[in-house]
């Protein structure tokens, strides 16, 4: 049984929406799921099973939770195909890759040790920056083209997905963020907003999604009358 931390909720309401978390149901549940929605947040998590993506595991491959994998990556593209908006965290932002065929980077510390993205301060305590591209829906929200992180990651992006592009970078050059500019309101960060939300530029993301998600409502309403 996977525990959910109640800061993500916190984060969503706090920005003005209507949290409800989802039970990791089989597929055919999903479009049932999906037409009651505005938005989908994806949270932290385990390691993703690497047969999803096509790898074998690597020998420092983390514990895996086959079944919410399965649900996760069916919610993702299920989203997409209604518009919903997402915003993907941590582990959340690896699902959204691997649902578009990306792949991960099983152990990062075999791609980078110049930082440490397992953190050991505290969620609230950002521990390195990102560098984040002009011009992106990302750099709009958080108003900055440089921003402080908290990161507790043990995998990372690989090879991008289809339609996604990496939006923001760790000094070490891992993917820190991406988005999707052909599709609705999509994006996904690598590190966990929802615990700096007392940062404004972090509790803005929360909020754009909420805009996200309250349009995406009022044009399933134009639709319907
Ligand atoms: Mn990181």
């Amino acid at each position: 049984m996977l525990a959910l931390g109640v800061t993500y909720l916190d984060a969503v309401a706090a920005a003005g929406g209507i949290p409800v978390i989802l039970a990791p149901l089989p597929a055919r549940r999903l479009e049932a799921i999906i037409e009651r929605l505005d938005g989908v947040c994806l949270s932290g998590g385990p390691d993703i099973e690497p047969a999803t993506y096509g790898s074998d595991a690597h020998p420092e491959l983390g514990p895996t939770e086959p079944e919410v994998d399965l649900f996760e990556l069916g919610l993702v593209r299920a989203a997409r195909r209604r518009g919903l908006p997402i915003l993907a965290i941590c582990r959340g932002m690896q699902v959204l890759n691997v649902a578009r065929g990306g792949t991960l980077v099983q152990h990062l510390p075999d791609l980078s040790e110049q930082i440490a993205h397992r953190q050991s301060e505290p969620a609230s305590q950002p521990s390195h920056g990102v560098t984040i591209a002009a011009e992106t829906r990302l750099a709009r929200i958080v108003e900055s083209g440089r921003i402080d992180v908290n990161s507790f990651h043990h995998q990372a992006i690989d090879r991008l997905g289809a339609g996604l592009e990496p939006i923001a970078w760790s000094d070490d050059g891992v993917i820190e963020a991406v988005e999707a500019p052909g599709d609705a309101f999509t994006i996904g960060v690598q590190w966990h907003a929802e615990c700096l939300t007392e940062r404004p530029e972090q509790a803005a993301l929360f909020a754009s999604l909420v805009d996200a998600a309250e349009h995406h409502a009022g044009l399933a309403e134009e639709k319907a009358a």
